[in-house]
C-alpha cells in the first residue's frame, strides 16, 4: 500500500481487535455479567432515579472497557425496571435466560444473513426449525408459514397483514369491513391496523364476561347483525392470556364461529401461548382452529427481550404482503419462497434470532421451561392465598399467571390504592403495575419471570404490607 494510506490503515485496523484483547475485554464483561447476576437476588426491581443524558455522550475520545461497563451499570442497569429480576411483577415480564445471551453473542461475531437462505442456509434451516417445533407445538399444519420477529407487535402487523391480504380489503371496501375484538385486546392491534391502513374499517367490541373472556353469543349475534346489514365481517381476534388478566378467550367456539361464517381467525397468545405446554393445555382447546397465532418467546419462554413469533397458515396470503423481487435479489429466487424469513416479514437484513432461542432449548432440553410454566402457575395461587391473608381482595381465579389485587378500604379505594401503588413504586424492593377494570383500579400481578420464586413471593409480600402500613397511616386507617 501506499506510503500516505499508511495513517489510514493503522487507524483503520483498530476494529480488528486481536486475540490477546479480545480475551481481555471478554473477560472484563464477564466478570461484569457474573457480578451482575450475584447481586441480582438482593437488588431493587425498581429505581425512579432519573438518568443523566450528558454521561452517555459519544466524544471524540475513545473509553476503556471499565469506563464504558461504569457508566452502563450506573446510567443504565441502576434505574427504571430491572426487567432481569425476578422481583418483577409488573406489565409481562420474563426473566432473559443466560443461555440465550450466548446465541446472540455468537449471532454477532459471525453476522450470519438470517434473512435469505441463499446466504445462510444454515441460519435458515435454524429459523425454520424453531418454526417447525412451534408447529407441532400448536398444531398447526406443515404448510404454515411462519416468521421470528423481534416481539408480538411486529407478529402481530403481519398477521392482520395477510389477513387484510386474503381478504382483499382495501379502498372503499375498508369502511363496510369489520373486525371482532374484545375491550382487553392487547393495544398493538389496534396500532397495527393504523400501520396497514385500516383505521377505518368497523371494529365491535365483543363484551366479555365476569372472567373477562369474549362472550360468544353475543359475537355471534354482532356477527349476523352486520351481515345483514350488508357489512363485511372478516377478521375475528381472540387472546390466549390477556395481557391484563390473562384470560384465554373460549377459542374453540369463537373458532367455529368464525369457521361457520368464513372468518379469518387470528389468536394473539404473545403473553400466554407457551403456557400449552402445561397443565391448562385444556384451556387452549380450539387454537389450532386459528388462521394465524401469535406468541412471544421473549414473555412465556423467558428469552431476553427481542423475540416474537407468528405462524400463519395461508402461505399464500403472506407472500402477497411480503414478497418483493427486486432485480439485485434475483440470485434468491427459489421455488420455496416461504422458506425465506424475509419473504415473510417486513424485515429483509435481520437480527439472527433463531440462535438465541434454538440455543437454550438444545443445551437445556424443553423440560425445565415446562417446570418453570407449572411452577408461575402454583406460584400465583401461593400469592393470592398471601394477599387474601393480609386483608387484600383479588380478582377471579386467573387461568394463567396474571392476577390483580385491591386493599378494600372504606372510604376512596381507588385514591388509597393509587397511594398504596406510589408507595411501593417509592421503595423499589419489588416492581407492580396497575390497571383499571370497571372503574376500579388495581394492581397487578404478572408471575413470569423464571427466576420468581417462593422467596420471592415472601420478599414481595413483606415490601407490599409495609408499603400498606404507611398508607394507612397517611388516610388515618
Ligand atoms: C406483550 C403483548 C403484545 C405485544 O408484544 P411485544 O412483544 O411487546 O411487541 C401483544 N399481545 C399481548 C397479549 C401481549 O401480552
Amino acid at each position: 500500500m501506499d506510503q500516505r494510506t499508511k495513517p489510514e490503515e493503522e487507524l483503520a485496523n483498530e476494529l480488528e481487535i486481536g486475540q490477546n484483547t479480545r480475551q481481555a475485554l471478554m473477560d472484563k464483561v464477564a466478570a461484569f455479567a457474573n457480578q451482575y447476576l450475584e447481586a441480582l437476588p438482593k437488588a431493587k426491581a425498581y429505581d425512579g432515579k432519573e438518568v443523566n443524558q450528558d454521561a452517555f455522550t459519544i466524544g471524540e475520545q475513545p473509553k476503556t472497557i471499565e469506563e464504558i461497563l461504569t457508566i452502563f451499570k450506573e446510567q443504565v442497569t441502576e434505574s427504571g425496571i430491572r426487567a432481569s429480576s425476578g422481583k418483577h411483577f409488573g406489565y409481562i415480564p420474563g426473566g432473559g435466560i443466560y443461555a440465550s445471551s450466548l446465541g446472540d453473542y455468537l449471532a454477532a461475531i459471525t453476522n450470519e444473513y438470517a434473512g435469505i437462505g441463499y446466504a445462510s442456509p444454515g441460519a435458515v434451516a435454524m429459523e425454520n426449525e424453531v418454526l417447525h417445533w412451534l408447529k407441532k407445538l400448536f398444531s398447526f399444519p406443515e404448510t404454515s408459514v411462519g416468521n421470528l420477529t423481534s416481539g408480538g407487535s411486529i407478529a402481530n402487523l403481519i398477521a392482520l397483514t395477510a389477513a387484510r391480504d386474503k381478504y382483499g380489503v382495501k379502498n372503499e371496501k375498508i369502511p363496510n369491513s369489520v373486525i371482532y375484538l374484545t375491550p382487553q385486546t392487547h393495544h398493538c392491534i389496534q396500532k397495527s391496523l393504523r400501520i396497514i391502513g385500516l383505521e377505518d374499517v368497523i371494529i365491535r367490541y365483543i363484551p366479555v364476561d365476569e372472567r373477562y373472556k369474549m362472550d360468544t353469543e353475543a359475537l355471534e349475534r354482532q356477527i349476523q347483525a352486520d351481515q345483514s346489514e350488508g357489512l363485511f365481517p372478516y377478521l375475528v381476534i381472540g387472546s390466549a392470556g390477556t395481557t391484563d388478566v390473562g384470560a384465554i378467550d373460549p377459542l374453540d367456539e369463537i373458532g367455529q364461529i368464525s369457521q361457520r361464517h368464513g372468518l379469518w381467525f387470528h389468536v394473539d397468545g404473545a403473553y400466554g401461548g407457551f403456557f400449552i405446554m402445561t397443565s391448562k393445555k385444556d384451556l387452549f382447546r380450539g387454537l389450532e382452529k386459528a388462521d394465524s397465532l401469535v406468541i412471544d418467546p421473549h414473555k412465556s419462554l423467558f428469552l431476553p427481550y427481542g423475540i416474537g413469533a407468528v405462524l400463519v397458515k395461508d402461505a399464500e396470503a403472506v407472500l402477497q404482503s411480503n414478497l418483493y423481487m427486486a432485480n439485485y435479489m434475483q440470485d434468491a429466487l427459489s421455488d420455496e419462497l416461504a422458506k425465506d424469513p424475509a419473504n415473510v416479514s417486513p424485515e429483509l437484513t435481520k437480527h439472527f434470532r433463531a440462535l438465541r432461542i434454538w440455543l437454550p432449548l438444545q443445551l437445556h432440553g424443553i423440560a425445565p421451561f415446562i417446570a418453570n410454566l407449572e411452577e408461575k402457575l402454583l406460584l400465583t395461587t401461593y400469592f393470592r392465598d398471601q394477599l387474601i391473608g393480609a386483608g387484600f381482595r383479588v380478582g377471579p381465579k386467573p387461568d394463567l399467571s396474571v392476577s390483580y389485587f385491591w386493599y378494600p378500604y372504606q372510604g376512596n379505594q381507588n385514591t388509597f390504592n393509587r397511594r398504596l401503588l406510589h408507595y411501593i413504586h417509592e421503595d423499589g424492593r419489588a416492581f407492580f403495575s396497575s390497571t383499571i377494570l370497571e372503574d376500579k383500579f388495581v394492581i397487578r400481578m404478572a408471575i413470569l419471570s423464571f427466576r420468581t420464586k417462593k422467596e420471592t413471593i415472601g420478599q414481595a409480600m413483606e415490601m407490599i404490607l409495609t408499603c400498606l402500613e404507611k398508607t394507612k397511616e397517611e388516610f388515618g386507617a
